[in-house]
């Protein structure tokens, strides 16, 4: 965990485009991002990935799936957005924080 770079943003010991904070989850801009809008949401907990997940981790899961509409609406995006999560070496993961992306706007890939 000490090594990981998303408890590092969250400690604020690496800077970040922070655009939400509560006492559960931070949502900052990607560093790398693939369309107009492209947010990383990250529990303020550690957790790897989905493949740690418990029922511990139910309520928080549930609150950060929740932040999602109106954190897209607040971006804008009121056609809609698209999450994504990556698991694993297989799933394209290379930060392991479990993080949300949450992406819109223009350049959306697929959608031109
Ligand atoms: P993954 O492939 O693990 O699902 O996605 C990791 C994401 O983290 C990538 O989209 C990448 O651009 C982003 N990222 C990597 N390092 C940093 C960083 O230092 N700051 C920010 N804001 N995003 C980062
Ligand atoms: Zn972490």
């Amino acid at each position: 965990m000490n090594d990981c770079l998303f408890c590092k943003i969250i400690a604020g010991e690496i800077p970040a485009d922070q655009v939400y904070s509560d006492d559960q989850v931070l949502v900052f801009k990607d560093i790398n991002p693939q369309a107009n809008v492209h947010l990383l949401m990250v529990p303020k907990i550690h957790i790897a990935s989905l493949d740690e997940l418990t029922s511990e981790h139910d309520s928080v899961i549930a609150h950060m799936i929740r932040q999602l509409p109106q954190l897209a609406k607040e971006q804008g995006l009121e056609d809609g957005f698209r999450t994504i999560i990556n698991t694993g070496k297989g799933g394209g993961q290379v930060v392991f924080h479990l993080h949300i992306h949450l992406l819109g706007g223009k350049n959306l890939p697929g959608f031109g």
